[in-house]
């Protein structure tokens, strides 16, 4: 591969960056889904293997770990779809990449407002992390629980699906437009450090660069996530075997748009993202114009993408705020404060995306107008 000047990734010698060192210098540069994969699932490693990472002691926080009433409304959300869907039961409450449990506990709590709901539900887990199972059972102690490894292995039946930020989790692979076609961009080594760089030659065989993206101007970058069709194909195995919904909060442009979305966070702070494997959290923007083009094509109906904070508007985020700080005066300005964060567009309002692939059929879902 050729190097791209002050693409440099210096920093501590991690155990996983010393191994992916020598992966590389054996067998040539590696794509970014597979250094991705490596430094959050690496089963000795990786980050997601060896650390329960949020909340504002961890390295990152997310919506429900803001406020309880995102996972509320979510809740609320949920036994509306059930609803929709003629209340079967029973029915799956499937989340992916849960996190703290924080979500599922608020959504669990709230669903209670509907006791039938909750006789019916049979919470299904999907997360890989050991630290991070151990406290989802903490946080859902007495809530009918189980784990998955992927959603393949969760119950069949009627399901309802959540998820946020799970998708961003997903490896992705860049290409760059050169004069001479899209080069796939690889992880290298230089010395101890791991650089980018290009692959000789076009795009990989088996990939497509996205219709949106196919005449960007030279030097753009353009994602792929190889495990979007693939989910998007279980989704819709599921949800044409059974009546369902599967609705994903997570940040990320609503159309397709060239751009290096890849992110390293530690204590809150954007790092490097070559620079310790294993320590910071990976992510990218998730590409909600081809999961809905992906849903499409699999027949589901898709409702969205659309900004979090109309979403959660429309949903009675604020009489739900109001409903908190009149039940806690002392703690009226921290929940405005959480609220403006959930929801302002300067805030994650806009950044985060919401859209729901359902059965064929089904009422619009709630929230989405
Ligand atoms: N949903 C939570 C956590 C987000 S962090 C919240 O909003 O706070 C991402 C979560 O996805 C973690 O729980 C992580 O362990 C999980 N995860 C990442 N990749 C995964 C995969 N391939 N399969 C299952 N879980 C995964």
């Amino acid at each position: 591969m050729d190097r791209v000047a002050g693409a440099e990734g210096p920093g501590r010698v991690t155990a996983l960056k010393a191994r992916l060192a020598r992966l590389i210098a054996q067998d040539g540069p590696m794509t970014v889904a597979q250094y991705m994969t490596a430094a959050l699932h690496d089963p000795h490693d990786g980050y997601y293997a060896r650390r329960a990472a949020l909340g504002a002691e961890g390295d990152f926080v997310t919506a429900p770990e803001i406020s309880q009433m995102f996972g509320e409304l979510v809740g609320l959300w949920c036994v509306q779809g059930w609803m929709d869907m003629g209340a079967p039961a029973p029915v799956a409450l499937i989340e992916l990449g849960p996190g703290t449990g924080a979500m599922m506990s608020d959504i669990w709590r709230a669903a209670k407002t509907a006791p039938s709901f909750c006789g019916s539900a049979q919470i299904t887990l999907v997360e890989t992390s050991p630290p991070l199972r151990a406290q989802q059972e903490a946080a859902l102690a007495g809530a009918p629980v189980r784990w998955a490894e992927r959603l393949a292995a969760a119950p069949e039946g009627p399901a309802l699906i959540v998820a946020n930020e799970f998708l961003d989790c997903l490896p992705i692979r860049q290409f760059v437009r050169t004069a001479a076609g899209w080069r796939e961009r690889l992880v290298g080594i230089s010395g101890e450090d791991l650089v980018f760089g290009l692959a000789p030659g076009g795009p990989a065989p088996d990939v497509r660069i996205p219709e949106a993206l196919r005449d960007a101007p030279e030097g753009s970058l353009a994602e792929i996530a190889p495990g979007l069709a693939p989910l998007v194909e279980e989704l819709a195995r599921r949800l044409h075997a059974h009546l369902g919904r599967a609705l994903f909060i997570d940040y990320g442009a609503p159309r397709t748009t060239p751009g290096d979305t890849l992110q390293a966070v530690a204590a809150h702070a954007k790092v490097d993202p070559l620079a310790a494997p294993g320590e910071a959290d990976l992510t990218a923007h998730v590409d909600f114009a081809s999961l809905a083009a992906h849903g499409r094509g699999a027949g589901l109906d898709v409702a969205g993408p659309m900004p979090q904070g109309a979403w959660l508007a429309a949903l009675g985020i604020d009489a739900r705020a109001q409903a908190l700080a009149a039940a806690r005066p002392d703690k009226a300005e921290a929940i405005a404060r959480q609220r403006a964060r959930l929801v302002d567009e300067d805030a994650m309002g806009v950044l985060f995306q919401v859209i729901c692939l359902s059965s064929p059929g089904l009422p619009p879902p709630a929230g989405f107008a």
